[in-house]
C-alpha cells in the first residue's frame, strides 16, 4: 500500500518523523510532499538532517502558505502517485491544502492530531482542524477528549484514539538531546517562543516585549524568522535578559526545555513538550486546543491583550507532582500504521 504524507513546516516535520519510520516497519511505501510552507534552513532542512528523515519525494518549494497555490500543487502530485491514502497532520495550511486536494480527487484521507479544538475561530489553525477533520475518513487523535469533541460535530470518518506522535518524538529524541545538552546557559532560565499571527501583529509583540522585559526573568528566545521580521521592521527591542538566538533544531530545542524552569510560548507543540518534561508552561494565548494541560494546572494561559499577569504566572507556575500521563504513551505512530493497514473507511 502507498501512502503520500504531506508536510510543510516546523511541526509537521518533528510529527512525521516517528511515523515515517512506523509506516517503513509496516511495509507502507510512503512518498512524502514538502509543500514548502516553511523554507528557511533552521525552520526545514535542518530537521530533515537531525531526524534522519528521507528527502521528501517531491519538494514544491512554494514559499507561500496560501492554500490556493498550494492545492492545485499537491493535487497534481497525487494524481500522478494514485496513493491508497494521503496523510495529514496538525492544523497548518499545509494540512488544509493536502485534505482539500485529497478530498477533491476522491482519495482516501488521514488526519494525525485530529479533534483538538481551542474553541477560537479566530486563529487559522482552529478553522483549518475543523475543516480538514470534516472531510477525512480516518481520524487519529491524541486522547477520548478529542475523539468525544469528534462524535459530538458528527464527523463522517473513523475516529481512533492513537495518542500523539509528538509524544513518541520527544520519547525517541529525548535521551539523545539531554546528551548533546549546552552547557553555557545563563541558569535558571526560562524559554521563550513566540510566532503566532496574532502576537506577531507589531502592536500586540511591542506590549509582549516590554511585559516579558519587565518580569526580571532570564529568557532565552529562539526567534522565529517572522518575529525577527516584525521585531527588525518596527525597532522593537529585547531587555538584557531576554537572550535572543536563532531559531535551534529540534535536539537543541528539547534540551533547552528540559534545563528550563518555565517555558513562555505561543507554540502548541512546546505546551505538550514542556508536559512531557515536566517543565510549567504558560501560554500567550486567550484559548488553547491542549486543554487538559490547563485543567490539570501545568500550563497557565496568558491573554496577549493584558500580559500584566504574566509576572505573577511566571512566579507561581509549578508543575503538579500527581501529573497524570497526557497524550498517549509515545507509541502514537505504530497504532497510525496498524490503523492504516487494517482500517477500512465507512
Ligand atoms: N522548535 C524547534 N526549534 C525552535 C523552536 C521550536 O525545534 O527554535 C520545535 C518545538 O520543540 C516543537 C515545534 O518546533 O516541537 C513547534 O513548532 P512551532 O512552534 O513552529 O509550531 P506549533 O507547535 O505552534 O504548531
Amino acid at each position: 500500500m502507498k501512502i503520500v504524507s504531506i508536510v510543510g513546516n516546523r511541526p509537521q516535520f518533528i510529527k512525521a518523523a516517528p511515523t515515517s519510520v512506523a509506516l517503513r516497519e509496516r511495509g507502507f511505501e510512503e512518498v512524502v510532499i514538502h509543500t514548502g510552507q516553511h523554507y528557511d534552513r533552521e525552520l526545514s532542512q535542518v530537521f530533515f538532517e537531525e531526524l534522519g528523515l528521507d528527502e521528501p519525494s517531491y519538494r514544491l518549494d512554494l514559499r507561500t502558505a496560501d492554500t490556493d497555490l498550494m492545492r492545485p500543487a499537491i493535487k497534481d502530485r497525487l494524481i500522478e502517485e494514485q496513493p491508497d491514502w494521503t496523510l495529514v497532520y496538525g492544523d497548518t495550511n499545509s494540512t488544509l491544502a493536502g485534505a482539500d486536494a485529497a478530498a477533491e480527487l476522491g482519495i482516501r484521507l488521514a488526519h494525525v492530531e485530529a479533534g483538538l479544538r481551542s474553541g477560537d475561530l479566530s486563529m487559522p489553525e482552529e478553522r483549518n482542524r475543523i475543516e480538514t477533520d470534516r472531510i477525512a475518513q480516518l481520524l487519529f487523535c491524541p486522547d477520548e477528549r478529542s475523539r468525544e469533541t469528534l462524535v459530538a460535530e458528527g464527523v463522517e470518518g473513523q475516529a481512533e484514539v492513537v495518542g500523539d506522535v509528538m509524544a513518541d518524538a520527544t520519547r525517541l529524541f529525548e535521551p539523545i538531546a539531554r546528551k548533546r545538552a549546552r552547557v553555557d546557559q545563563p541558569a535558571p532560565y526560562a524559554v521563550l517562543t513566540i510566532h503566532r499571527e496574532a502576537n506577531t501583529e507589531p502592536a500586540r509583540l511591542r506590549e509582549l516585549i516590554a511585559a516579558l522585559n519587565a518580569t526580571g526573568w532570564t529568557f532565552v528566545f529562539p526567534v522565529h524568522p517572522r518575529t525577527r521580521k516584525v521585531l527588525d521592521e518596527n525597532s522593537i527591542h529585547t531587555g538584557p535578559d531576554v537572550h535572543e538566538i536563532e531559531p535551534v533544531g529540534y535536539l537543541e530545542m528539547l534540551a533547552l526545555v528540559a534545563g528550563a524552569s518555565r517555558v513562555v510560548t505561543d507554540s502548541g507543540g512546546l505546551q505538550k513538550e514542556s508536559y512531557w518534561l515536566r517543565v510549567p508552561c504558560i501560554t500567550l494565548q486567550p484559548s488553547t486546543e491542549w486543554v487538559d494541560t490547563v485543567l490539570v494546572g501545568a500550563n497557565t494561559l496568558v491573554d496577549p491583550v493584558d500580559p500584566s499577569p504574566l509576572g505573577p504566572a511566571l512566579e507561581n507556575a509549578a508543575f503538579p507532582a500527581d501529573a497524570p500521563p497526557l497524550y498517549g504513551d509515545g507509541h502514537a505512530a505504530e497504532r497510525i500504521a496498524e490503523a492504516l493497514y487494517t482500517l477500512q473507511p465507512r
